[in-house]
């Protein structure tokens, strides 16, 4: 069955280009230029991913963001018109998994949205292993194994992989991760986080320098990247 996509964009030109994307790739739509009516229609279409402009007329897709979030865990992903990263951090923040950044090519959007739905389904099937590629992790046991084999990991690279894998494809921020990894108190150990980043590519990464695993989303975090399985 075609998933259903919601847009709100208030620049139709952008509009426009969303949804013949849309139509072209076998996604169905439904979409709206303000934030009252981006509500009603979420209520009453339930889509499956939504994908909102930061600026509205009516006011911040943030507010909606906040107001879904109250209802619902569908991916949501964040248009913005140029690479604000404050503002990329606070939608993040407020519950938005990814973002995009005007302009954009109709590939990235394309793979961040089928990365977002993807996610959501893995989310959604309880199961007591996750598979990333050559990565996979079984829940109740605590280990993670590479190409087969057991990885040696320290406690806080466990942990921290671990995060990466019930988030995959998502946008973390780099507090995200700390608070979740480390604790409170810890949030701008900015340090940490970036060492143990560097130790676990030297572990899951072919070349460290250009990870296909966890991707550096500059000034903002990392995403754990997934290519499906
Ligand atoms: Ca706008």
């Amino acid at each position: 069955m075609k998933n259903l996509i919601q847009i709100i964009e208030d620049d139709t030109s952008v509009r426009k280009l969303l949804e013949i994307t849309f139509k072209e790739y076998e996604f169905n739509f439904v979409s709206s230029e303000n934030k009252k009516n981006a509500m009603i229609m979420f209520l009453s279409h339930n889509p499956d991913l939504v994908i909102v402009d930061l600026g509205l007329p009516d006011g911040d897709g943030k507010e909606f963001i906040k107001h879904i979030r109250e209802i619902s865990k569908i991916p949501v992903i964040v248009l913005t018109a140029r690479h604000d990263e404050k503002e990329i951090i606070a939608a993040l923040d407020v519950g938005a998994d990814d973002y995009i950044t005007k302009p954009f090519s109709v590939n990235e959007l394309l793979a961040r949205i089928r990365a977002n739905l993807r996610r959501n389904i893995n989310e959604e099937t309880l199961s007591d292993k996750i598979v990333c590629n050559d990565l996979q992790m079984d829940i109740a046991a605590r280990d993670i194994f590479f190409k087969g084999e057991k990885l040696k990991l320290t406690p806080i690279e466990f942990e921290l992989l671990k995060y990466f894998l019930l988030h995959t494809n998502k946008t973390l921020t780099h507090q995200q991760i700390l608070n979740a990894v480390w604790g409170t108190g810890y949030q701008n150990e900015m340090q940490y986080l970036r060492t143990y980043v560097n130790t676990l590519r030297k572990k899951i990464e072919e070349n460290s320098t250009r990870p296909i695993y966890i991707k550096t989303e500059s000034g903002i975090g990392y995403r754990f990247s997934c290519s499906g399985n």
